[in-house]
């Protein structure tokens, strides 16, 4: 089956509700209410059978345990209810009240034994926080022992650059760099800390790891610097994350994962509905370089990556309610 990875769906009803919740605005990311329909229609045109759905860049995150436990909750009994409706075309990633880990244990736990979701998403960093914060160890302790996928998406921290020094605003920056830079690229370095003790976690970075590809010979040469068995390790690390289509859309671009992590690494991810999947599975057909059977292996990649998770969540839905 043709998996998606890499689709949002913020309808107003749950935005509002984050609004209030987290003290800021989402509207800006929030989707038309028929925008799950023309999905699933532009899916079913080109074979696509399933899209994992996340609120990203929008995560429950605020300084008061109580508001992101809430906002958690509201959210992720959301998507439940949404997956419930329409098991058929649709799965979806939990999201975490970070940065409490007490609250995000918990969380974890209600989710992946309860809700018919299908693993975790994180943004790049927490509040100011890397992901490879000390505090977080016991997250990523649990999410190890759980063998759970976790999906990582940009979340429009700008690493490195100044409106003002871009000769831009900032709104205009934005609109150029979002998950195209540094922000998915240190956010997998991180993960290659985290996940040298945890190998079990099943990483996906959205936007092909922003520019982690492209910088690859300068991450080389730090793993050289590092010496001893951290250089080889961060490099073997990182190839076994996967980096999903997102961001690739020159075919140049996959070249460039292709040498960097290697196409075994990459898989379907469309960020719709910004970029449909009938885009997504465009770019592979554009990428000459690529065998028809190549092309295959991408878009069925995560078929085999979250199929226990998915037989888990479906096993969920039996007689399963969620109070929205
Ligand atoms: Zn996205």
């Amino acid at each position: 089956m043709v998996i998606d990875v890499h689709a949002h769906y913020l309808p107003a009803e749950l935005s509002q509700r984050l609004e209030t919740l987290l003290d800021r605005s989402v509207a800006a990311f929030s989707h038309a209410d028929d925008a799950l329909d023309r999905m699933v229609a532009e899916a079913e045109a080109h074979g696509v059978g399933l899209q994992v759905l996340s609120a990203n860049p929008i995560h429950p995150y605020h300084p008061t345990p109580a508001r992101a436990r809430q906002a958690a909750v509201a959210m992720n009994n959301f998507y439940a209810s949404v997956v419930s409706a329409r098991a058929e075309r649709f799965a979806a990633f939990a999201a975490l009240p970070l940065p409490h880990v007490e609250e995000a244990l918990a969380e974890v736990a209600r989710c992946d034994d309860e809700l018919p979701l299908v693993g975790f998403t994180v943004g790049c960093s927490v509040l100011g926080q890397a992901l490879n914060d000390p505090s977080f160890e016991p997250l990523w302790d649990e999410l190890d022992r759980r063998a759970a996928v976790v999906f990582v998406h940009p979340g429009g921290v700008f690493l490195g650059t100044e409106p003002s020094l871009a000769g831009m605003d900032a709104g205009s920056l934005a609109a150029i760099t979002i998950g195209s830079g540094a922000e998915v690229a240190t956010a997998a370095l991180c993960a290659a800390d985290i996940a040298r003790r945890r190998p079990k976690i099943r990483w996906i970075f959205a936007n092909g790891g922003g520019v982690l590809t492209f910088l690859w010979q300068r991450i080389s040469e730090l793993a050289g610097r590092r010496g001893g068995e951290d250089g080889p390790a961060l490099l073997a690390t990182l190839r076994t994350f996967f980096y999903d289509t997102s961001m690739h859309e020159e075919p140049a671009s996959l070249l460039l994962a292709q040498d960097a992590v290697g196409m075994e690494r990459v898989l379907l991810g469309s960020d719709a509905p910004r970029c449909g999947t009938e885009a997504a599975l465009r770019l592979l057909e554009n990428s000459s370089f690529l065998t028809a059977t190549r092309r295959g292996e991408i878009a069925e990649r995560a078929d085999a990556l979250l199929a226990p998770a998915i037989a888990r969540a479906r096993g969920r839905l039996e007689g399963h309610s969620v109070a929205r």
